[in-house]
């Protein structure tokens, strides 16, 4: 039986993130079961349009993360750019995010937003749900005009399963004197107000990540398939390892089953994302870089676009359609309803497509409930004391960014490398 100190579970940022961070001359190996890295982290080049798997754009909090990047990556091929982002409201723009700008919708829907806003009720503090935290903080206006109907867009669940923090650190707050005070002197800087993002898209910062790491112990098209974790040995589709730390990035549920965990299922539950990736014959707004659409008739709950990153003479979007994770995709058959959704809301006029691309993310948001997460804090602690360690966006399953990604691999390499 093949054996190894560390076997990592997923080639995406996570894992090779961890392969990074491990003291030099570990004895390591990395099992990805597709035939190239990155995860979700991934770029398609097509006739000239350059796009991610969604669009994955940057927000570094911590300067040293960026750098160790940048370090491995060619000079010069990082766009660095001020954010602009709307909301399509009744067929304008409204700057995001929308609870900050209500000054900017027609008067009517100002006048309703800001007097429930003054006469909200209940405490956000001990609001049950996402949807209680919305109506007690911002009040029914703002709650139902916008942030109600594009989470649901998006998350493609029922807002009160949801609990009052699942968006974490994501979630623009405002309070009463944020909201007037921006009406005079205007500031919507949130969480990404600047971003970056690599000439060659999302996956230039994963050839970052495996610029230093030796290509022959990242074994593609294997995959993990079941783990004792009493005596610590992995089964693939190729071979058993006999390893002594399992650190994984696949999804926490998989992980689980395949680990013969018996869990509460219904515990567990995640949108899934359809992406198009279309390409155009010419320019169309130079505006904004996304354009969040919460209106129910448009299919896509957000439109992205490259080309104004890029500063290219063709306009190349990507829009996101949440659905139920049972849902059913038809993508050849979705594709007119999106193209005419683009015109309905004024992206697209007599603009020709000349290329397009799909991807289903799945899962890519997952539902964060209060006994959720209590049920997934026991059951990763107990696969980390035998031994399994989940990490990443769906091995700790949570709503987080790469940079998130790359600290807590290396925080767990730092950890592991220490005590073993
Ligand atoms: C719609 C959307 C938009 C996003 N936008 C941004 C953004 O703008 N900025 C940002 O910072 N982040 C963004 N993210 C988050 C980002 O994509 C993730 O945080 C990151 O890619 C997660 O990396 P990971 O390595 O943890 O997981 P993954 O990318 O999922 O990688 C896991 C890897 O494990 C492999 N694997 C799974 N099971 C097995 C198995 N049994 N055996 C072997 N291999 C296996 C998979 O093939 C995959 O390669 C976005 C996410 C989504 C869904």
């Amino acid at each position: 039986m093949e054996q190894t100190k560390y076997l990592i579970v997923g080639a995406g940022v996570s894992g090779l993130s961890f392969a990074n961070f491990l003291p030099s001359h570990s004895d390591w190996q990395c099992v990805e079961l597709l035939d190239e890295p990155g995860g979700y982290c991934r770029t398609i080049i097509q006739d000239g349009f350059v796009w991610d798997f969604s669009g994955h754009f940057f927000h570094f909090r911590h300067p040293d993360i960026e750098q160790f990047l940048r370090d491995r990556m060619p000079k010069e091929e990082v766009f660095r750019v001020d954010k602009s982002s709307s909301i399509l409201f009744k067929g304008e723009r409204v700057d995001f995010p929308f609870q900050k700008n209500i000054h900017q919708l027609p008067k009517e829907d100002f006048i309703e937003c800001l007097h429930d806003l003054y006469f909200r009720q209940g405490d956000p503090e001990t609001a049950q749900s996402f949807e209680a935290m919305l109506y007690a903080k911002l009040g029914r206006g703002i709650t139902e005009k916008f942030l109600k109907p594009y989470n649901e867009k998006l998350y493609a669940c029922d807002l009160s399963e949801l609990d009052k923090d699942a968006m974490g650190r994501f979630f623009p707050h405002a309070d009463i004197a944020d909201i007037i005070r921006n009406m005079r002197h205007p500031d919507n800087q949130s969480y990404n107000a600047h971003f970056t993002y690599p000439k060659g898209g999302a996956i230039e910062y994963i050839k970052a990540l495996l610029h230093d790491l030796d290509d022959d112990r990242i074994h593609y098209q294997e995959r993990l398939e079941s783990v004792d974790v009493v005596n610590k040995v992995a089964h693939t589709n190729r071979r058993t390892i006999q390893y002594e730390h399992l650190i994984s990035s696949a999804p926490f549920p998989k992980m689980m089953d395949m680990c013969g965990v018996d869990y509460d299922r219904s515990q567990y539950s995640w949108n899934k994302v359809l992406v198009y990736n279309l390409g155009f014959d010419r320019k169309g707004q130079e505006q904004d870089h996304w354009v969040y659409i919460p209106e129910r008739d448009k299919v896509f709950y957000r439109v992205g676009f490259y080309d104004n990153i890029f500063n290219t003479p063709r306009m190349s979007l990507y829009v996101e359609i949440g659905l139920q994770a049972d849902a059913s995709v038809d993508i050849d058959g979705t594709l007119p309803e999106v193209l005419t959704d683009l015109a309905k809301a004024g992206i697209t006029d007599t603009h020709k497509l000349v290329s397009w691309h799909s991807v289903v993310l799945d899962p890519a948001y997952v539902h964060v409930s209060e006994s959720g997460q209590a049920d997934f804090r026991a059951r990763h602690a107990e696969l980390s004391d035998q031994g399994v360690h989940c990490v990443g966006r769906y091995g700790a399953w949570k709503y987080c960014s790469i940079e998130d990604n790359i600290i807590e691999a290396r925080d767990l390499a730092r950890a592991l490398g220490q005590s073993t």
